[in-house]
């Protein structure tokens, strides 16, 4: 028997955990339109505005006249075109790696990467925050995983000692948590791996593009050497694409191109988006004054926020999570705010732990001051009005 799948709905629904979609009437950009009406968007990963690029988007269209929509075939077979060629080797030397390799998107490229790095003799070691893809590659992964407790540097310490007899293991991490905006303490969880020898992954799908110097990522931020470490991210946040990425070593690269299964299995991802990634990635290294504008916003915000009293996660990043704990209040306030032209979403159990559901708000380059202190503005009233601050 299949399960009673109206009466699952129903459940979810009398608990505030049901999930709709809304549907967008117009670009990722500052502003959305749904229903006819536009809202000021606080909601995508398109943190420089790069996903309705002119740039960008003529990239793209140049490249669908020259190589056509479709890539026609597997890479291994006949997928690989002269863009998804440039974009691997623009990719490796903006995250300055011997070699990069793409996948379909971000997800798959952790379903394909991390059972390539590990047998059945392993241990995996992952943050209890980690993303749903990882967890899910890591049970792909035929290893032994356990979960270290978020950003916990003793705790893994202790799951490393307790390894048992030799044999490899993986300690893998985000470098910008997704639903938190935190960052993984990089040098400390490196130093813990060179004297356990263990190998360090990093999934910088929201570090790309935002942190360091240059957008090289969170690596950068913190100045470790990306020879140390074997980084994944995605072309769909900052880079405002789609698609994933291995940034590593030309041997790991060789090696996940013969076996790495979500790689081999899949029609190569089509080769105007891997010209519009490659000119995305050409603007961040240009226009430094985006990423400048994307910090001078998110500070403002931040700041604006914690002056009012909401309780915000230990952020460091343009993704800034509101606290309201349960999925009950969260929706409430999300649906005021949408009723006053803010589009927030509210970010519940099972994303988030239970008791910390949240409002998520990202903040991008092109928000302008006007947007944020409208937004500002209706925090205030909501969150006074629901007694949340
Ligand atoms: C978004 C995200 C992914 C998945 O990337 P997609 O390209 O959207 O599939 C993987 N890991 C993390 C941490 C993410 O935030």
């Amino acid at each position: 028997m299949l399960r009673d799948f109206e009466q699952e709905i129903k459940d979810l629904d009398t608990r505030h955990l049901r999930r709709q979609l809304r549907i967008a009437e117009s670009p990722s950009e500052t502003t959305m339109i749904i229903k006819g009406r536009r809202f000021i968007a606080m909601a995508s990963n398109n943190y420089l505005g790069l996903a309705n690029h002119p740039a960008v988007n003529r990239a793209a269209i140049n490249a669908i006249e020259q190589w056509g929509v479709g890539a026609g075939a597997a890479r291994l077979i006949a997928g690989t075109m002269t863009p998804h060629h440039q974009l691997e080797q623009n990719l490796a030397r903006f995250k300055q790696v011997e070699a990069a390799l793409t996948f379909g998107t971000g997800y798959t490229t952790n379903l394909g990467l991390i059972p390539a790095l590990i047998d059945r003799d392993g241990l995996i070691l992952a943050d209890r925050y980690c993303h749903a893809s990882l967890i899910e590659a890591c049970r792909l992964a035929k290893a032994t995983l356990r979960v270290f407790h978020h950003n916990d540097v003793e705790h893994l310490e202790t799951l490393l000692k307790k390894r048992g007899t030799p044999r490899p293991v993986l300690v893998v991490t985000e470098g910008v948590f997704s639903m938190d905006g935190d960052l993984a303490p990089l040098p400390d969880l490196l130093t813990l791996c060179r004297q356990h020898e263990a190998t360090l992954v990093i999934d910088d799908a929201h570090g790309t593009g935002v942190m360091g110097k240059n957008g090289r990522g969170t690596i950068e931020h913190f100045g470790v050497n990306p020879q140390d470490v074997i980084q994944m991210g995605t072309l769909s946040k900052a880079i405002g694409t789609s698609g994933g990425y291995l940034a590593g070593t030309a041997s790991l690269k060789e090696y996940l191109i013969n076996t790495a299964k979500a790689f081999i299995y899949t029609t190569a991802q089509p080769p105007a988006i891997a010209a519009a990634a490659s000119a995305a990635i050409r603007v961040i290294q240009h226009e430094p004054a985006r990423r400048e504008r994307l910090w001078h916003n998110r500070n403002a915000l931040h700041t604006a926020l914690t002056d009012m009293g909401f309780h915000l996660t230990n952020t460091q990043s343009p993704i800034l999570p509101i606290i309201v704990k349960s999925p009950e209040r969260a929706v409430e306030m999300s649906q005021v705010l949408y009723e006053a032209g803010i589009y927030v979403p509210a970010i519940r159990p099972p994303t988030v732990p239970k008791g910390s559901s949240r409002l998520r708000l990202t903040v991008s380059s092109e928000h302008t001051e006007e947007q944020l202190e409208n937004v500002v503005q209706e925090l205030r009233k909501a969150g006074t009005a629901l007694r949340v601050i």
